[in-house]
């Protein structure tokens, strides 16, 4: 069956260009350093995000991890959201693999934490303390609903980062998402980080992957730590070549995105029962929730999509997330739309 699979933007398939330049790679061993295709990817990826280096990693989650690893040693503390994906999402690997301490902050709806929290929350020296070494943010904030966090906030909070010897890490995941929001460079955002995660296989399309930019020396620390994760992979050039067309080829469509999400909402907020989450969209994801009195579950609601073709995100007991992406036409927004009305036509 052909879905209109409004999951997420993580189910996105390669475009035929990166098929075609997978099956040409060029190869070698990355773990010597050998692999023209990585280094190409690695090369680029920090030259988009300002950085002097980068290091492809499988997944967003080991790029955060590598990073959190690199800054903090056991028993050291990093402060990140309570909503944010590296608490929520990441199995708790900072925990569990470094004895890293989190310290959450409450996350405002709209992504940020507050700058006077971030403050408090960075630990005096006392032997009864934790020692605080690192804040993450997070942009475009996935459960605060794809909010964007500004240039002149990311900057406050690196500022505040490096005033205390603290640094700060971007979990960037849609990071050119936030870019293409504000109508800004990315590295414009990212330059207050000392290291950024993106993800190549959200909406960038990619099957495989995400790039850990920063330092020479912060990379070079990254990739030991990449080695004991298990990451350390061979011919990898394979997923390399997707990457690079990722990057060459599918930042400038998120706009359409974008867009999309926003002519989704638009239809949506005419159907009776369904409320949206104010303000949402603010980049390719859209948040509801079904109204009091619907007379079934939003797990009900989905599975009756699913019947017509249309799959989506349920996130809480009512609460629903779509996300547009490179597989999803205008055709598809209009059929989903329908699905919707045809459901909650009997509320
Ligand atoms: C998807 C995501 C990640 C990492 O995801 P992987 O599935 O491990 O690649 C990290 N942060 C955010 C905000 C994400 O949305």
């Amino acid at each position: 069956m052909d879905w209109i699979d409004l999951r997420s933007d993580t189910v996105t398939l390669p475009t035929p260009q990166m098929r075609a330049e997978m099956a040409e790679a060029e190869v070698g061993d990355d773990v010597y350093g050998e692999d023209p295709s990585i280094n190409r990817l690695e090369e680029m990826s920090a030259a988009r995000m300002g950085k002097e280096a980068g290091l492809f990693v499988a997944s967003g989650t080991m790029g955060n991890l590598s990073s959190i690893l690199a800054y903090c040693g056991r028993g050291d503390e990093f402060i990140l959201g309570n909503l944010s994906h590296t608490f929520i999402f990441e199995a708790g690997g900072a925990a569990a693999l470094g004895g890293v301490h989190p310290n959450t902050l409450s996350n405002q709806p709209d992504g940020t934490l507050v700058l006077e929290e971030v403050e408090a929350a960075i630990r005096p020296d006392d032997i009864h303390q934790p020692i605080t070494r690192l804040v993450v943010l997070e942009n475009t904030h996935n459960r605060c609903g794809g909010t964007a966090l500004s240039v002149e906030y990311t900057r406050a909070v690196g500022e505040l980062a490096h005033d205390h010897g603290l640094n700060l890490h971007l979990d960037g995941a849609r990071v050119f998402n936030a870019a293409v929001y504000f109508g800004v460079e990315v590295t414009e955002l990212v330059d207050p980080a000392d290291s950024v995660t993106f993800c190549l296989s959200k909406g960038l399309s990619a099957p495989v992957g995400s790039v850990l930019c920063g330092s020479n020396d912060f990379i070079n620390q990254a990739r030991r730590i990449r080695k004991q994760l298990g990451g350390g992979m061979r011919q990898a050039g394979v997923l390399a070549a997707a990457g690079i067309v990722a990057l060459d080829t599918m930042v400038d469509r998120l706009e359409e995105d974008h867009s999309r999400a926003k002519q989704l909402a638009r239809g949506l907020s005419l159907i009776p029962g369904l409320v949206l989450d104010p303000g949402t969209p603010y980049t390719n994801m859209v948040f509801l929730s079904l109204g009091d009195g619907v007379p079934f579950s939003g797990k009900e609601m989905a599975d009756r999509l699913k019947e017509s073709g249309v799959q989506v995100g349920v996130v809480s007991k009512n609460r629903f997330r779509l996300v547009t992406h490179y597989g999803i036409e205008d055709a598809d927004i209009e059929m989903a739309i329908g699905a919707f009305r045809e459901v909650m036509g009997g509320v």
